[in-house]
């Protein structure tokens, strides 16, 4: 009776209280009724969750088949018999307590998903994971209590992938914004307390006091659909006036500083986003106000999750004269970052020059990356027109001899192997000068044929071949459709690796708030800003344009 001794985890079925009845005492065909008994109601509960009502009922009338013989055969048989009863009910009560508890984790998956989805994320995917495991039920079902253990274990950990990211969302949207909020608040009032220049200080008091009432009415709010605005509308009036209070301060300095970890303190209460390194450092070299008025323009979801930890100043990140960034797989890295750069277009729009912020584009650009991160976008077919129609290489030694095939598309190998040409073209390729026919090329014609073919290696990164552009990137070789480069381009930077077309595709159109190419995959289109469904903003799902 081992079996029976544990409780079991969730008695929610229609499970008399105490078990089964106690066969010692009892009359043994009694004890056998009762057990069977108990076992039907268990199987009703299996047919409650869509399991065939057929097998159970076999079940039971195979075990009850048993009883005449059992009872002919006396005491020892019966208890058998009531043994293999119990087992069987006991298996089926485990079953059923299983899916009564996948069920509510599958529930709690569907309103994670919501929350995902009210934050701008897509959920297609998960939607649909959700789903398949749903159809799935009934079949582990038919694998006893072992397939459905580890089907919840399998669920419970899509449930708690997703929530978590739903839990640091809903924290960016209410008590986690609240408390960003309130440090702003609480160090424009420190700043207030400095000033002592009357007609300065006066209005200032007025603002915190009206500050102060926003926040009260805010923390009182119930109404979801009231919070978000009162929220937005504290969080701008806070950032507002402590922008005043530091440019009203004797102490210019001391208010920068103080302001600056006014920011890193809401980075972390919002976001969960912590400065990374040297702290101190980090706050003096990065503006994060205009950071954090970045993140906030964006859709929640993309900025509060697992793969954006903490942003980080990294000094030897520089290029040209300027500081650049760089996604490092748990957050962005920053370089000492200033000025405008001009180099961003929308294709759409392409005789526009846009002049951006190179600061909150470069944090566009990272988020994008971490986004790319987080939800695999370019894991999906880049070879596609819609992502780009990148190709990879193992080496140069494989570019050398996708080449040496274009070339012999067209052009003569006169005499020479194919080794031959593609050595050719990888000396090119490593050292522009180094422009050498192959010995073995005796055919006049095909020898100045190759040479400028050569000469067009050698300037690999911007020559077109057969319609592919290649570029070199972290020591990774990709080609790329010069088609889709002309109808997709927003930088030139873009096609330096898949990753980075997505990310600088990713910071124009969040940016500029425009609407990708529309030759774009759809599935691209999901993480990029679209008008027609409300653009960004918390709440805003970037659902596709089309
Ligand atoms: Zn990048």
């Amino acid at each position: 009776m081992a079996n029976n001794a544990a409780p079991l985890p969730s008695a929610s079925g229609p499970t008399p209280a105490g078990g089964g009845a106690n066969p010692t005492e009892a009359d043994p065909a009694q004890a056998i009724e009762q057990a069977l008994s108990e076992l039907q109601q268990a199987n009703q509960r299996l047919v409650t969750h869509g399991l065939p009502a057929k097998a159970g009922e076999e079940q039971v009338a195979k075990l009850r088949g048993r009883e005449p013989t059992a009872a002919k055969a006396g005491a020892k048989a019966q208890q058998a018999l009531l043994k293999d009863i119990e087992t069987a009910r006991d298996a089926a009560r485990k079953e059923a307590d299983l899916l009564t508890e996948i069920t509510a984790i599958l529930a709690d998956a569907d309103a994670q998903a919501a929350q995902l989805q009210a934050d701008g994320l897509p959920v297609g995917q998960v939607t649909d994971t959700i789903a398949g495991l749903r159809k799935r039920m009934a079949a582990a079902a038919s694998g006893g209590v072992a397939a459905l253990t580890k089907f919840r274990g399998a669920a419970a950990q899509m449930r708690d992938r997703i929530k978590g990211d739903a839990d640091k969302q809903r924290t960016a949207q209410t008590g986690g914004a609240v408390d960003a909020i309130k440090d702003l608040r609480d160090t424009a009032s420190d700043q207030i307390d400095q000033i002592t220049d009357g007609t300065a200080k006066d209005p200032l008091v007025k603002d915190l006091a009206a500050l102060n009432k926003m926040i009260d009415a805010l923390q009182q709010q119930k109404d979801p659909a009231k919070f978000a605005p009162a929220r937005d509308a504290a969080d701008a009036a806070a950032r507002a006036l402590l922008k005043q209070t530091a440019a009203a301060s004797p102490d210019k300095k001391k208010a920068k500083t103080a302001l600056r970890g006014a920011y890193q303190k809401a980075l972390k209460e919002r976001y969960g986003i912590d400065l990374g390194g040297n702290k101190d450092q980090t706050a003096e070299h990065i503006d994060l106000e205009q950071v954090y008025e970045t993140l906030e323009s964006m859709p929640v979801g993309h900025v509060a999750h697992k793969k954006m930890k903490n942003i980080t100043y990294t000094a030897r990140l520089r290029s040209g004269n300027h500081g650049i960034g760089m996604y490092n797989g748990a957050g962005m890295e920053l370089g000492e970052i200033e000025g405008d750069t001009d180099g961003y277009r929308d294709p759409t729009h392409p005789k526009e020059k846009p002049q951006v912020p190179r600061l909150a584009i470069t944090v566009l650009h990272e988020l994008g990356h971490s986004v790319d991160g987080r939800w695999g976008i370019m894991d999906g077919d880049i070879s596609k027109d819609g992502y780009g129609g990148w190709r990879s290489f193992s080496g140069l030694e494989a570019v050398a001899q996708e080449l040496a095939a274009v070339y012999l598309n067209g052009g003569q190998a006169g005499g020479a192997d194919t080794d031959a040409l593609v050595k050719a073209i990888v000396a090119v390729i490593n050292k522009r000068t180094d422009i050498e026919v192959p010995e073995d090329m005796q055919d006049p014609a095909a020898r100045k044929k190759f040479e400028a073919f050569l000469h067009r290696c050698g300037n690999i990164m911007s020559e077109d071949f057969n319609g592919r552009g290649f570029s070199f990137s972290n020591g990774h070789w990709h080609s790329y459709s010069r088609t889709v480069r002309a109808k997709t381009q927003v930088t030139n930077y873009q096609w330096s690796a898949p990753g980075e077309w997505f990310a600088e595709l990713y910071a124009m159109t969040w940016y500029l708030k425009r609407d990708p190419p529309s030759d774009i995959d759809p599935k691209v289109k999901l993480y990029l800003y679209s008008s027609k469904t409300g653009g960004a903003g918390p709440g805003a799902p970037g659902q596709p344009g089309a």
